[in-house]
């Protein structure tokens, strides 16, 4: 099954359980909202979860691509991607967790044929201020689902403050054995799916409140669950990815480790420019520049020549379509390679400056000051460029260009 038949499947589903359908946001948040990015469906609802009507009623269900900076690191393991697809369901105050965990497990079982057997769920185990979540508990023995307790791993918020409360995760196995041990002791088990019970907000003194009405909100990670379904372990080789390993290993011959990087950061790259952002110092555009100097820096680590220049228009408008944009692929790779062109003079630059004598010793803070307001040279560049990492990938070996 390919993620446009997920998609449609997933879709179908829930507004034959009267949920309507709502369009996916931007990557960019409203105006006033603290986060840079959305990085979870949940983010554009969020007047919604805390009681105000919604126009199109109290069952919804949506596509929301998502970016999370807080997983650039995580990035190239089988499960993390910077940018991705969150299929999302919400009852605004209208049915319980345990109706919504029913109906998920009934979507994977019946309506996208995953094996009963392969299923785990995590539920909440109780904390100082909420009890566990028996009925989510209840609801997975009953449908013998094998549930592990924990506190800390279920208990979704999105930052220190605000709308909050216990989830439920469901796990699907990747592995070639039969299935073994739990979620949290063996990472074969992989997060596909999370419910969570959006009842609390979270007061600036910690303390949690009651929200004017009990939502479930749930989130399902497409490539994931693709990957998974086409019998895949690694969401690098789920169907989306196909045409970057058909193209790119011809182009530049990189380890998969290193492919993982590229693909992710220019699949990001290209979808960020697509809702509207350009490369800056700081914010968002700072984001965008910190994904072409992490891609370049390791596509750079054998054969500095390489350059995004060659990267295939097709790859652009692959991606773009994928998430429904309207760029000129054209514009998108030439925004790339002036951004490529810019790293490169900073590279160089930065060299020639470190190479004044001033600079042959240890660098004090004062030194990192002055490269940075009067050179333009950030702190992660000049130890890197000192032989202490990668610019641009915060950690591994110096940059060859
Ligand atoms: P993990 O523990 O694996 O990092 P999470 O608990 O942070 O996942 P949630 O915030 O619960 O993820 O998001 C809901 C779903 O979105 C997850 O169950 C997963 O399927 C998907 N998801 C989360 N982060 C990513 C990511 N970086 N790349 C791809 N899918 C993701
Ligand atoms: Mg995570
Ligand atoms: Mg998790
Ligand atoms: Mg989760």
């Amino acid at each position: 099954m390919d993620t446009e038949q997920i998609v449609r499947t997933f879709t179908d589903y829930y507004r034959e359980h009267g949920h309507r359908r709502i369009t996916g946001s931007t990557l960019l948040p409203d105006p006033g909202d603290p986060v840079l990015f959305t990085s979870a469906g949940m983010h554009p609802l969020t007047p919604y979860l805390e009681g105000r009507p919604h126009p199109l009623g109290r069952r919804l269900v949506n596509v929301q691509r998502c970016l999370r900076t807080t997983d650039l690191e995580e990035v190239g393991d089988s499960r993390h991607l910077t940018v991705f697809q969150m299929l999302g369901t919400w009852s605004l105050g209208d049915y319980e967790g345990s109706r919504s965990l029913d109906w998920a497990h009934r979507l994977l079982t019946e309506g996208l044929g995953v094996d009963p057997g392969l299923l785990h769920a995590t539920v909440y185990g109780g904390g100082e201020q909420v009890g566990p979540d028996t009925e989510s508990l209840r609801l997975w023995q009953e449908r013998g689902v094998p549930v592990e307790l924990t506190v800390d791993d279920n208990w979704w918020s999105n930052g220190p403050v605000g709308p909050c409360g216990p989830d439920s995760e469901i796990f699907l196995w990747s592995g070639d054995t039969p299935p073994r041990s739990t979620p949290t002791g063996d990472d074969r088990w992989v997060e596909v799916w999370n419910h969570v019970m959006m009842r609390h907000r979270r007061l600036d003194d910690g303390r949690l409140v009651p929200l004017p009405q009990r939502n479930v909100d749930t989130g399902l990670g497409l490539e994931r669950l693709a990957s998974l379904l086409q019998g895949r372990s690694s969401v690098f080789e789920c169907d989306i990815f196909e045409p970057w390993r058909r193209t790119l290993p011809s182009l530049w011959p990189l380890d998969e480790p290193s492919f993982r990087v590229v693909w992710d950061h220019l699949r990001s790259a290209v979808v960020v420019v697509g809702d509207g952002i350009r490369p800056s110092n700081t914010g968002r555009g700072y984001v965008l520049r910190r994904l072409v100097r992490r891609l370049l820096t390791v596509l750079w680590r054998e054969d500095s020549s390489r350059g995004v220049g060659d990267l295939p228009v097709e790859l652009i408008t692959h991606t773009s379509d994928h998430f429904r944009q309207d760029v000129d692929p054209g514009l998108v790779r030439g925004l790339l390679v002036e951004e490529e062109r810019r790293f490169r003079q900073l590279l160089e630059r930065g060299r020639n400056v470190l190479a004044r004598p001033r600079f042959r010793g240890p660098l004090g803070e004062e030194d990192l000051a002055y490269l940075h307001d009067t050179h333009g040279l950030p702190r992660d560049l000049v130890t890197s460029l000192r032989g202490e990492g990668d610019p641009g990938t915060d950690g591994g070996g110096a940059v060859r260009p």
